[in-house]
């Protein structure tokens, strides 16, 4: 983290877990434990969770976010969700391009652009996910896969527009894995994305980005992974389910 720099962000995603009575009990709980909270602290719910958890959220310093929006502002687009719908209910963040749409939905560089377009459009800020599979680590092309997915994602977005996104580095062997990439191997690619993004906007914005990490984040390792200079925080799944947990995670990226 370089907290002079740029926020540091903790965000949860919560995937398909919790209804809507389960929303409000666990940011009940996670409320009190994050409150002191000297970084971000974002909690991206299911859509059916959005009303209670903003209601829930109120007056904290819990932010919400949805786990995806669609590209288009209304029409035939049978159970989608636009990024309007998402600004109306009054959410403020949309997680964009996660691997397990693009896993398991289809989603595509193009789609991710498409939806990245739409939720800045809509006033959304976006938590933006990329990152490689096991095999392209293998193969050594890891720093230029995720170069070419933020490069495509980012197509026409203004350095203005930039000031609203995050983007989240998640290796897609990481996650729900419980294996974690090295804090090195970490900061490795935070750092490249960086790079590139002062290739593309310059220094300020590539400085001023937040970069977080994803991938098994858990209570125990979070402290060695926020500690490198380009990993601002961090995208966590399983437990971001876990208040107890999700507040030491707060913590470590509190110092
Ligand atoms: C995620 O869903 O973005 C994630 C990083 O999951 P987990 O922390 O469970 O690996």
């Amino acid at each position: 983290m370089n907290k002079q720099l740029r926020p540091a962000v903790i965000a949860g995603n919560w995937k398909m877990n919790k209804t809507p009575a389960e929303t409000v009990a666990l940011i009940n709980e996670i409320k009190p434990l994050v409150a002191n909270a000297d970084c971000k602290v974002i909690c991206a719910v299911p859509f059916t969770g959005l009303t209670a958890a903003l209601e829930a959220a109120k007056g904290s310093n819990i932010a919400v976010g949805a786990e995806n929006c669609h590209w288009a502002k209304s029409g035939a687009f049978t159970g989608e969700i636009s990024a309007d719908f998402l600004t109306a209910l009054g959410v403020e963040y949309v997680i964009i391009g996660h691997s397990e749409r693009r896993q398991y939905f289809g989603e595509t560089d193009k789609t991710v652009h498409d939806r990245t377009r739409a939720a800045l459009d809509s006033g959304l800020k976006v938590i933006l996910c990329v990152g490689e599979q096991l095999e392209d680590r293998e193969n050594g092309i890891t720093t230029e896969l995720v170069r070419l997915q933020t490069k495509i994602a980012l197509k026409g977005v203004s350095a203005d527009e930039l000031k609203s996104v995050i983007i989240a580095y998640e290796p897609v062997w990481a996650i729900g894995t419980g294996k974690t990439a090295t804090a090195e191997q970490a900061n490795e690619v935070c750092k490249a994305i960086r790079n590139l993004i002062a290739e593309l906007y310059g220094a300020d914005s590539a400085n001023g980005l937040t970069v977080q990490y994803g991938g098994s984040m858990n209570a125990k390792n979070a402290d060695e992974l926020v500690a490198q200079p380009d990993v601002d925080g961090g995208l966590i799944g399983g437990a971001s389910l876990v208040a107890a947990d999700f507040a030491v995670i707060v913590k470590a990226a509190s110092k």
